[in-house]
């Protein structure tokens, strides 16, 4: 179903109050063979193309206070390729706001059709109605500063401001809404780390008996207190640190081609920065045989598909012959 399809049927009902049935799948590879596991996959990403995923949840209640507050616009902030920022344009224009997105480095507002035509990314916020506003990285480490956003407030008047990435309260509070009574017969729920906003929802709603692990696509020891923030005392969980493949948005050859074989073996498209690191270290760990006998284990599809293009795009300035298929 191509986008505007997706928009059309939606533009009668609210789309956010849609209720989204994505029901689990199985997944057989040849890693699971004498293994006494079960796998399955919560398409999370199904839910739209643009606004997928966690970003779905993670904007929902943020954009019913944004409407409680009368606010007319969304102001957030991201890196080129952002998941959220193009999440944010989307949902923004599906709700009847306007979007402002601050973005990470100056250099690519120089000469934005040049930007665009190499990033689809940004070329689908703006035909969403995006504004951007570039700035250097300097600026963005300071992006939330009161003296920044006083600027900003200067120039776009009143805005409903959401973080980078997304996360607050009202983000874990959509992400809660993941799991369902339907899951409680998983072992164990594994997902994908940025933030950790959308790995405190899981945990706010797992049971006491379910191990949740979450997979960090970057580097950084300060997750666990980010994700404590957001969680009660809840014991029953953990971070899985060794697959973030160097960094945020870094990869390996053998990565992409796990990727390819992947959606090969199974039918299902895993993106390079998220997705792809979690499942790879999910099988990795089966291999190593990390997970007791007779496992259910139920894995979030956070989503992130949209970034394929963007990753493709970026490979085939350096290693022509690779590439996400
Ligand atoms: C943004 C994103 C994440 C990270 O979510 P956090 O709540 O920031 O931890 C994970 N997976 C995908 C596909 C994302 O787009």
């Amino acid at each position: 179903m191509s986008t505007s399809d997706f928009t059309k049927i939606n533009s009668t009902v609210d789309f956010f109050e849609t209720q989204f049935q994505i029901n689990n799948s199985q997944v057989f590879l040849s890693e699971l063979e004498g293994k006494d596991l079960q796998l399955f996959i919560k398409r999370e990403d199904l839910i739209h193309p643009f606004v997928s995923g966690n970003k779905f949840r993670k904007l929902k209640y943020n954009l019913q206070e944004a409407t409680r507050q009368q606010k007319k616009t969304l102001l957030t902030f991201g890196g080129a390729f952002s998941n959220h920022i193009l999440a944010t344009a989307v949902a923004g224009k599906l709700q009847g706001f306007s979007t402002i997105g601050i973005i990470r480095g100056e250099e690519l507002g120089i000469d934005l059709d040049k930007t665009l035509a190499g990033n689809a990314t940004l070329r689908n916020a703006v035909a969403h109605g995006m504004k951007f506003e570039f700035i250097s990285r300097e600026q963005y480490r300071n992006k939330t500063s009161v003296n920044f956003l006083k600027i900003l407030e200067e120039k776009y008047g009143d805005f409903y401001c959401i973080p980078e990435g997304g996360t607050n309260e009202l983000a874990v509070k959509g992400c809660e809404e993941i799991l369902t009574t339907e899951d409680n017969e998983f072992d164990y729920i594994c997902s994908c780390v940025g933030t950790g906003g959308t790995l405190a929802g899981i945990i706010n709603s797992a049971q006491k008996d379910q191990k949740v692990l979450g997979f960090p696509a970057l580097k950084g020891d300060f997750l666990t207190k980010e994700i404590q923030q957001y969680t009660d005392s809840q014991q029953n969980w953990g971070l899985v640190t060794d697959y973030h493949f160097g960094g945020y948005g870094k990869y390996t050859e053998e990565l992409i081609h796990f990727i390819n074989r992947f959606k090969n073996e199974t039918d299902i498209p895993l993106d390079p920065i998220y997705t792809g690191k979690m499942m790879f270290g999910i099988l990795d760990r089966i291999q190593k045989n990390k997970f007791p006998k007779g496992s259910k284990l139920l894995i979030i599809h956070t989503g992130g598909l949209q970034g394929i293009d963007g990753f493709n795009h970026r490979l085939k300035g350096k290693q022509k012959d690779l590439k996400i298929v």
